[in-house]
């Protein structure tokens, strides 16, 4: 019998990358929740006001939410047991898609496992190898991967540019390819809103399909938080409307509206929706419990946004750079502060969690070099009291680091 000889490991260059990582400064451990998904919890053992979560209603812990995950794991149990298309379509599934489509007053909806399946799976369902894809510099990862695996030829515009949007579709305009243009509704880095209006006007004037990923806008802007197509009033001019369960919906999942031909096409050709099972029943149900929490409780987007435009305003106040030259570029509940240097954030990050303050920082890849900052994220549920405890200790850190003056 043949001795196993002792075999270098094959996977030790990425043992190499990490320790470029450590190097840089940029690694990280992953920070573990021991409780809830709250403005205040604990991570790591350690209570600290959370800047960092997409909990931007508070619904991770509704009542209601959680009641309706309870039921239906009793009525239905605990998964689906097989993808949509062969025995994993539940009752509850269609509801849920039903209900979304009534929110968004568009003909049908399909729901994705998550809000990056639905980008990914459904930019590389509608094109081929010979479309072209206009998209903005700052698009989500998962828009990116959706147009790599559609092998369809990729055109990049500096970001919310409008001029440049024009510039390349007019550059391919005499192709047979068809052509997508694709936006964030609300960039997740940034908190800035894409130029709907605009991008609309032009997918209009070259023949061009409409895209909007709508993630950070779900839930946040528009009339009880339809998204940016109703915050913009360009309804029946996106053709192809994304949002997520995930973040202000509280639960897990992404979903695409549009025509009722455009969710049938999905049924049979999106590879996660047809490749990757369903959700499980209490998933749904707490979704569909948070669409009627949306409707019902008004409040909590107007609180969020009350908060918003304190965080904003107290921030800026105490010297920090919040992003944009002049005014502030995020209109939205993200509200970035840049650092610059990927380790100094990383640093300050830590620091802050010392003192009791979750902000996750972000490097490169996840944004531009040179651009790595701390991601702050307001939400309904965080109280004045809380908000003026983490500036406090923003500030102390802040001049500590040298990064406030
Ligand atoms: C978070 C996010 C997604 C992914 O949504 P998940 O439901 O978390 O998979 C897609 N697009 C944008 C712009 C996002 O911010």
């Amino acid at each position: 019998m043949a001795t196993t000889a002792a075999r270098t490991n094959p996977l030790s260059y990425l043992g190499t990358q990490l320790e470029e990582l450590k190097r840089k400064g940029t690694h990280f451990r992953l920070r573990v929740l021991d409780d809830e998904q709250a403005p205040v919890c604990t991570f790591d053992g350690k209570q600290v006001i959370n800047l960092a979560s997409n909990n931007y209603l508070g619904l991770t812990t509704h009542p209601r939410l959680r009641e309706a995950a309870l039921e239906a794991t009793r009525t239905f149990g605990v998964g689906s047991g097989a993808v949509r298309t062969i025995a994993g379509t539940m009752r509850i599934h269609m509801e849920l898609e039903e209900k979304i489509a009534r929110f968004k007053n568009v003909e049908a909806c399909v729901v994705f496992q998550s809000g990056f399946t639905a980008n990914a799976g459904t930019v590389s369902a509608i094109l081929g190898k010979e479309d072209f894809i206009v998209s903005d510099e700052l698009n989500h990862a998962s828009i990116i991967d959706g147009a790599r695996l559609s092998r369809a030829k990729i055109l990049v515009f500096r970001h919310k540019d409008l001029a440049h949007a024009e510039e390349q579709l007019a550059s391919v305009q005499d192709q047979p390819g068809r052509k997508l243009l694709i936006s964030d509704g609300v960039f997740s880095m940034d908190g800035d809103i894409g130029p709907l209006p605009g991008l609309c006007a032009l997918a209009e004037k070259y023949g061009a399909i409409m895209m909007v990923d709508d993630a950070h806008a779900s839930g946040v802007l528009g009339r009880n938080g339809r998204g940016t197509i109703d915050h913009f009033q360009v309804h029946g001019r996106v053709d192809v409307q994304v949002g997520t369960l995930s973040k202000a919906i509280g639960a897990l999942g992404g979903y695409v509206c549009g025509s009722r031909e455009l969710i049938d096409y999905l049924y049979h050709r999106a590879r996660p929706f047809l490749f990757s099972t369903s959700h499980p029943p209490s998933v749904a149900a707490s979704c569909i419990a948070a669409f009627d929490v949306l409707e019902q409780e008004p409040e909590r987007i107007e609180k969020l946004w009350a908060n918003t435009r304190y965080w904003k305003k107290e921030l800026g106040g105490l010297g920090f750079d919040i992003g944009g030259r002049i005014t502030p570029a995020s209109e939205t509940p993200i509200t970035p502060i840049i650092i610059g240097d990927g380790k100094r954030t990383m640093e300050f990050s830590r620091e802050l969690f010392q003192e009791g303050v979750m902000g996750t920082g972000i490097a490169f890849p996840t944004v531009p070099e040179g651009k790595a900052r701390i991601r702050t994220i307001m939400t309904a549920t965080h109280t004045r009291s809380e908000l003026d405890q983490a500036l406090e200790i923003l500030k102390k850190v802040g001049k500590r680091m040298g990064i406030l003056s």
